[in-house]
């Protein structure tokens, strides 16, 4: 075989180990070694067939790895994605890393972007889809193939997601845990692929493809091979001093509360300027007028107000319409009722207003009509929470409430 000087069925570095020896006149070869030393072929063996075999050494091995591969470093799966010149690193807790990559001889250079850090590794090639780093630090790690191509970072779905069907995705990075309905949990590996993404479970090459259609910042509509559909909703709830953040948003319903030192004080600047855009628009397009008459509300207030309903209507009724103390999205200093506070106002030329409008100023129709059920409270056309234009805009095209929205509920523990 052309290259292979010392005939061990490969062409390698150990090949030009013997050419330089040669031309250095420290071994001899034989008259195959010579056919197979004469890499351009013109009937000599000298220094000209040295950087043709060099092209063939890299050739013939793939001297840097390409496309995707899992390393196993302390029993945490990391993706290694080698593109020409360039790749990234996606560690265990699904951060991506980008590195410019080279190579000299049997050594690989990673140089990364966001540290300016350079890793150096040795490489042996265990087999067509395996090989092995040893690192500057003395440790190895073994890598297998995971994908001829490397996949675009933005398509990774890292996160918690709960789907319509019961079932939660727990991803990190490109790894990820399935809880089925049933508390059966499954591990997987997964690669995206455009609009695509499969699904690998368990060692066996039992995968499963969906094609991925983003429906908002929150949700990914999956469509598998059986052609069902599955809708993915992200749910990261986060408590930070007492306070519940669903996916970064502040939430205050009946299953999540606020504690009672949480007090903004009155209506955040964000909330309160929307609404002043929207009172002036509403005045100057359509002569409404729109007042604020129940903005920030105390824990201490909230608590006197549920209190006395209690004593006026009894605890049952007065759940559908006010808040326990704690609970009202009135001390969020994100909500608001809009000029009357009761069922008076449903369907006055203001409401009607107010719903075809708010969205277009960071607000939803908190409590709408039909879902009191899943909202916990009684359609209140008066009452707005602020939501930030882009994601009131979300939560209204998906004409769903915001506890649907988020795949939460709004019950009490008692
Ligand atoms: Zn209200």
């Amino acid at each position: 075989m052309n290259g292979d000087i010392n005939r061990d069925d490969r062409v390698s570095v150990s090949d030009m180990v013997v050419l330089k020896n040669y031309l250095r006149g420290r071994y001899g070869l034989n008259r195959t070694q010579m056919i197979a030393a004469d890499t351009n072929h013109d009937g000599n063996v000298d220094a000209m067939d040295v950087p043709i075999l060099q092209d063939m050494i890299i050739g013939s091995r793939g001297k840097l790895p390409m496309g995707t591969w899992i390393g196993d470093r302390s029993g945490a799966k990391r993706y290694f994605c080698f593109g020409s010149g360039t790749g990234y690193a996606v560690l265990p807790d699904g951060t991506v890393h980008d590195f410019s990559i080279s190579s000299d001889d049997d050594m690989v250079i990673m140089k990364f972007k966001d540290t300016g850090a350079e890793m150096t590794a040795f490489i042996t090639w265990t087999g067509e889809d395996s090989y092995t780093l040893k690192w500057e630090d003395g440790t190895a790690e073994t890598f297998r193939a995971f994908s001829e191509f490397c996949f675009d970072p933005k398509n990774m779905i890292s996160g918690n997601w709960v789907t319509d069907r019961g079932r939660t995705f727990t991803i990190d990075g490109l790894s990820g845990k399935l809880t089925g309905k049933d508390g059966d949990i499954s591990r997987f590996e997964y690669l995206p692929d455009g609009d695509g993404i499969t699904f690998r479970f368990g060692r066996t090459d039992d995968n499963t493809q969906c094609q991925v259609k983003k429906i908002d910042s929150m949700h990914l509509l999956m469509t598998w091979a059986d052609g069902t559909s599955e809708r993915f909703t992200r749910r990261e709830i986060e408590v930070r001093n007492g306070i519940t953040y669903v996916n970064g948003i502040l939430i205050a319903n009946k299953t999540y509360s606020l504690p009672s030192d949480y007090a903004p004080n009155g209506i955040l600047p964000d909330a309160q300027a929307a609404f002043n855009a929207m009172a002036a628009d509403a005045y100057n397009t359509a002569g409404i007028r729109l007042s604020i008459v129940s903005g920030y509300r105390s824990y201490s207030y909230q608590n006197q107000l549920y209190n006395n309903y209690v004593a006026r209507d009894g605890k049952a009724a007065a759940d559908t319409y006010s808040a326990r103390a704690g609970h009202s999205e009135h001390q969020t200093g994100l909500a608001m009722d809009i000029n009357d506070a009761s069922s008076r106002f449903n369907g006055t030329k203001e409401a009607n207003w107010i719903a075809a409008n708010c969205v277009k100023y960071g607000f939803i129709i908190r409590y709408p009509q039909g879902k009191e059920d899943i909202t916990g409270y009684q359609y209140e056309s008066w009452h707005v929470r602020y939501l930030g234009k882009e994601l009131a805009k979300e939560v209204s095209d998906s004409g769903l409430t915001l506890e649907e929205f988020l795949c939460i509920d709004s019950k009490y523990k008692s």
